[in-house]
């Protein structure tokens, strides 16, 4: 998909505006979020731009894959491991999907209760 020049995460990919950058790789980055709802809280995205992840296939399924243990990455990075964390990945409005954008939030660092809002 061709990326609208309005994304964040396409202008962060394309080191248009900065972000604290955790893993980076030929496909996919892991930044902090600016607006952090637990002591680690970080999105992983894919480089290439897509909507959602309803817009992903059998094609992505590497990409996804990617994601995913980017996340492991991550959590053991953060000593999330031991304790635990969350994986979230809001799609559309009523999720409270805010960027349009596929992202994995890695949620962790404090009790998190269940189940979510
Ligand atoms: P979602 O609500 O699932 O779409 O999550 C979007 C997330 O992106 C929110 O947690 C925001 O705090 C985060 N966010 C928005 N702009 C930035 C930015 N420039 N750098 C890092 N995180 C951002
Ligand atoms: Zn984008």
């Amino acid at each position: 998909m061709t990326e609208p020049t309005s994304c964040i995460f396409c202008a962060i990919i394309n080191k248009k505006i900065t972000a604290r950058i955790e893993k980076e790789s030929a496909n996919v980055l892991a930044f902090h979020d600016t607006n952090p709802v637990a002591p680690v809280h970080i999105l992983i995205v894919p480089k290439v731009h897509v909507n959602n992840i309803y817009q992903m296939s059998n094609e992505d399924s590497s990409l996804l894959g990617e994601i995913i243990l980017t996340a492991n990455f991550v959590a053991k990075a953060n000593k999330l491991d031991q304790t635990g964390y969350r994986l979230v990945i809001n799609t559309g409005e009523d999720a409270g999907q805010t960027v349009h954008h596929v992202h994995c939030h890695v949620i962790g660092g404090r009790s998190l209760a269940w189940p979510p809002g």
